[in-house]
Parts: C-alpha cells; structure tokens; sequence
C-alpha cells in the first residue's frame, strides 16, 4: 500500500512535493516538540515553540550534527523506552542484523567517513515506509511469477545500513543470498555464479572488484540490475562494472542516517532526491545555500522517521546540485555524485600470493567503545597500523581493537600474513593535501605515511610471535 503511495508521488510537479513537504515538516515538529525534550529545549532557545509552528520555517531551525545527536541521544529520540545505554548494550550482544532493539526499533551504527561514531534507529513505521521508498524506486520492484533472485555483497557481521536495507526486501517476493564482504573473493563469485542472482546489490567500490574479478576470470553473472550504494562511484567504476555484467549501475545515495535519500535513473544526469520524504539543503562553505553546479555539504531532514528524528542534520557529504530537469519526468531535484565518500580498498597477499581484498565498509563500521576517532594505514605491503585517538584505558583499548580486526582477517584467511600494530596518538590530523580526514590510507597512494612512533605503538597480531613491542 505505502508503495502505491510513493509511486503517486513521482507523477507530482515540483510545487506539489514542496506543499508536501512542508506539511509533512509541520508534522514532525509537531511531534518532537511534542516528544523529544532535546529539540523542545533546543528549538525554545531558538523562539521555537508549538504556538509558533504555523509561521516556522524550515530555515528558521538551528542546525544539528552528530555529536549533537549522539551526546544527547536519550533526550533526543522521540520513544522514552529507548536509551543509548541500552541500545550500545544490544548491540554489544547482538550481531544478527534480523533482530530488532526491544522488539521495536532497527539499529544501523557507523563509524562513517567522519571517523566518529553514531547510532541510528528506525521504528516499525519509519522502517515500513524505507522499504516502499526502495521497492518502488530503487529496486522497482514489479510482481513476478517466481521469486525474484536477489544477492547482496556487504557487511553481515552486525547492524550494518547496508545489510539491514536488503533483507529488509519481502521474503515472498525475493530468494535472497546474503554475501559478506569479508568473505574470501574466488568463494563470493563461485556463490553467485551458481545463485544466478537477477538483482545484484554492494557497495560501489565491492561491485568493481566484483566486475574487475568476472572480467578476469570469465564467469557468466549477467544481473537485470545492479544498485550500487555506500561510496561514489566514480566514471571508470560505472564502465567497468558494466563491461562486466552488461548494465550500468544504478547509484543509491545511503547512509545510516537515512538508508535511502535518492537514486540515480536511466538517464544518468544524477541522483534523484527523494524530497518527498526528506528535505536537502546543500549548503556552501560561506554557510547559504551552494547554487547548482557549486559544492556544499548535505544539511539533511528526514521527514519519516518519528523515532529519532533528524532535523537539519549536518552530513559530511558532499555534492552539488545539477541544473535543469531530467527527461525521466521524475519531479526530483538532483545531484552530482557523492563526494567525500571515497575510501580506498586495501589489498594485501596471502602466502601464495594470492590477493585479497579489505573492503572500506569494513573499516568504517568497526566498533570499540572508547574509540573516539580512528585511522587505518597500510605501512608496508602486509602491515596494517591502527591509529587511535582515546581517552579510556588503553590496554582495554587495545584489546577491543584486536579482537576487531581479527573479525576481518580470519573469514579473508589473512591472519597468517599480516602484521598489525595500534598506535595511541594525541590527534589524527586531516590530510594536509585535502583538509580531509583520511580513515584509510592504503601503501604508496601518495602523500604522507604516518609512521607510528616506538614508544606508543604495540604490534597486536605478527606471524613473528617472538616480538611484541615494535622495535
Ligand atoms: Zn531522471
């Protein structure tokens, strides 16, 4: 029924989505006013109050970020039975992404590719009306007489956005394969020959060693459609991955903060924002609104979570807007790909010499309480550095730190060739080049290699067993 819903939409002109969104904007501050004794407070700082709601507009609302977010997280969500406490506890303990927090809501957590963590929920609704917004538009789904074949290449180990949006797809209309990234590759494109997947889902930058592996080795995985989320994807991804499976990728634009914001359609002119459901502002480094064609960074409303509402949410992506209409009739605005978001596979070797990739996914969702920012610097061909910023125990640290990267190493049966070491430092700086901050760095990708300093790193994991502090 809500994809019928959301089908209707995309027949709207663009002052009909405005009208609707703002009245779904009055809607939801209504509720949290109502409900979230963070943005009661916050926005009553501001002159924001029910009575006033009428003449609000969506400018009028002071920005928030995710420290803010995540330093008030009891206060901010909207279900008083919900604490952040609660929800870290769950998810320390339960790592199959099926289960719900209390039976109630859907977790996605992320360290991101601002390095810093965050936790997401969705509600039954909020999580209802996601999945039309993927069905009708994402993944079109259309009935069939059999059930449609559905892979998905991502994070299995946890409460990953990825994950959770895939099998989240009806299990009567889809035989799914759940594949980890983590999984060693020669057995991923063995699985999905003999599956024969029609719907192919992955990270970007997952798909293009996927198609890089097919175009190699020969295999026959000819996908009806392929949608790419997670990090950009760049022209030559988009050629590869279609030199390999025969049809280009769609882009859908995810995070954990909204699972699905827009998608790019057969004309290739951009992403369609799901505005409808969401509200974007781009804004530039001067703090207004980027006209189209300049950069800024993505301010975000999501207009259909009532659980943890987010209201003029900085992201840390960024993108800009693309002029003019799309011949696809859709009503959406659009926007370039997203920038910002790419991080780079790291590949190591095994005995033989066989390669095997990391995925950045796999980095960016790992989870060690009193981590507070962390990098990952591949030093040397088979030697990963772990760099972190933490004010809690370090020896506990460590240990955390250990126990999850052998969650990676051991399923990619890397464990015997690598040596990794945990530097302590005060700060990671951002790259000096960029102004950004790097949560990868893979060996020889240009500038700078952090080199870990002896009093401060410790090798956790080393084939020479003999040594343990790094000389
Ligand atoms: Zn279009």
């Amino acid at each position: 029924m809500k994809m019928v819903q959301v089908r209707g939409t995309e027949y709207l002109d663009a002052a009909r989505i405005e009208a609707m969104q703002r009245k779904r904007l009055r809607r939801l501050l209504a509720h949290v006013l109502s409900h979230s004794r963070f943005y009661a407070e916050y926005y009553r700082d501001h002159g924001i109050t029910l009575d006033r709601l009428p003449e609000v507009q969506l400018t009028d609302l002071p920005p928030i970020n995710k420290d803010l977010v995540m330093a008030n997280f009891d206060a901010l969500v909207c279900d008083p039975a919900v604490t952040r406490a609660g929800v870290e506890q769950f998810l320390h303990e339960s790592s199959n992404y099926r289960a719900l927090y209390q039976n109630r809501c859907h977790v996605a957590h992320t360290s991101g590719s601002s390095g810093s963590p965050g936790i997401f929920l969705y509600g039954r609704r909020d999580w209802d009306l996601l999945q039309a917004l993927v069905g009708a538009r994402v993944i079109c789904y259309r009935p069939t007489l059999g059930r449609i074949r559905y892979a998905y290449i991502v994070k299995t180990d946890g409460h990953h956005g990825g994950v959770k949006l895939c099998q989240g797809a009806p299990w009567i209309a889809f035989k799914q394969m759940a594949l980890s990234i983590n999984a060693p590759l020669d057995r991923t494109l063995r699985d999905l020959d003999s599956f024969r997947p029609e719907l192919l889902a992955g990270y970007g930058s997952g798909l293009m060693v996927l198609a890089q592996q097919q175009l190699a080795m020969g295999t026959q995985i000819r996908p009806r459609r392929i949608v790419s989320s997670g990090d950009s994807l760049t022209e030559e991804m988009k050629r590869t991955i279609q030199d390999a499976f025969g049809i280009p990728p769609i882009d859908l634009y995810a995070s954990c903060e909204s699972l699905a914001m827009g998608v790019s359609c057969r004309h290739n002119r951009g992403i369609h924002l799901f505005e409808d459901w969401h509200c974007f502002e781009i804004i530039g480094r001067d703090g207004k609104p980027a006209s189209p064609g300049s950069y800024g960074r993505v301010r975000l409303t999501t207009l259909y979570n009532y659980t943890q509402p987010l209201i003029r949410y900085d992201t840390s992506d960024e993108t800009s807007l693309v002029a003019g209409r799309c011949p696809c009739g859709w009503p959406f605005r659009m926007v370039e790909g997203i920038a910002g978001r790419t991080e780079e596979t790291l590949w190591f070797a095994r005995d033989a010499g066989e390669k095997e990739c990391v995925h950045p996914s796999t980095f960016a969702t790992l989870h060690v309480p009193g981590v507070e920012r962390w990098q990952f610097v591949q030093t040397a061909p088979n030697e990963l550095l772990v760099r972190i910023k933490t004010t809690a125990d370090p020896a506990t640290v460590v240990r955390g730190v250990r126990e999850q990267v052998m969650t990676f190493l051991r399923p990619k049966q890397l464990e015997p060739f690598l040596t990794v070491c945990v530097e302590i430092v005060g700060d990671i700086p951002n790259d000096p080049v960029t102004g950004k901050y790097r949560l990868i760095i893979p060996y020889r990708s240009g500038g700078q290699v952090p080199i870990p300093s002896p009093e401060n790193a410790v090798r956790i994991h080393s084939t020479r067993t003999s040594e343990n502090q790094l000389a």
